[in-house]
């Protein structure tokens, strides 16, 4: 059995001074709204609702940590970030965005990686592309094109060599992954739940070493604030 089907929900965090601080890795899943997050982890973590998807975009503000692991010793948590790049958002969500998630992505020190979700269709987008720059070097990066059922094979390959290629000259110290992700047909869950596994498996040890906490002051504009 998968080690995130044990995920359960922990809290919800609405600002940075309640962020959890018992030192626990933490694995991140970011990406524009309707991209296929909230679907994502609940194919992940093999449950039906676990993850919302907001039915009023740009509407939760808010990372909702969940823990994985025996449920009397959590070895890590998965943080799911409010989806970007809703244009219509007010204003004050997108600032809301910049300084809760965008400051937790860039500071977060128990961050071990990040699952980014691109619908295929898509691709990266700008706000993907700001997301990616902020991201410290030394956290690991997946990007997963998410709704590869919608395109044929023979496209869906072209789509993954050239988001790639472009990961690679974004990031060119990191050795990041791209993957093609299907819900509807399970393609790419068990490659994605390995590698979350992996992640968590290499980085519990060292971050368990202390409790650290992300600094509020440090706020720069982000993805959301151009959305
Ligand atoms: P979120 O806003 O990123 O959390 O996106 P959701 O998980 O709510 O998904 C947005 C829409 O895309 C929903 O209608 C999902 O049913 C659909 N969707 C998500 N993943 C897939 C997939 O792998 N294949 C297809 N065909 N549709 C998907």
């Amino acid at each position: 059995m998968s080690l995130l089907t044990s995920a359960r929900f922990h809290t919800t965090v609405a600002a940075l001074a309640q962020l959890p601080r018992d030192g626990l890795v933490e694995l991140a899943f970011v990406g524009r709204s309707n991209a296929g997050k909230s679907t994502a982890i609940n194919v992940l973590c093999n449950r039906k609702r676990l993850a919302f998807s907001s039915r009023t975009p740009g509407r939760t503000q808010a990372l909702n940590y969940f823990a994985v692991g025996p449920t009397d010793q959590p070895i890590a948590y998965l943080v799911d970030t409010p989806g970007y790049g809703y244009a219509s958002a007010p204003l004050e969500t997108k600032r809301t965005w910049d300084t809760l998630a965008g400051q937790y992505l860039q500071a977060r020190t128990q961050l071990a990686g990040v699952v980014l979700l691109a619908d295929i269709r898509r691709q990266l987008t700008d706000l993907d592309r700001k997301l990616i720059e902020w991201i410290p070097s030394q956290v690991r990066l997946v990007v997963t094109l998410t709704k590869s059922d919608k395109l044929p094979r023979q496209q869906a390959s072209t789509a993954l060599r050239s988001v790639r290629s472009e990961l690679q000259r974004l990031r060119p110290q990191s050795p990041d992954t791209v993957l093609l992700f299907s819900a509807l047909n399970r393609s790419g869950r068990d490659e994605l739940s390995a590698l979350v596994e992996e992640w968590i498996g290499q980085s519990s040890q060292a971050a368990s070493a202390g409790p650290a906490a992300v600094s509020p002051d440090t706020a720069t504009p982000g993805p959301a604030a151009s959305g």
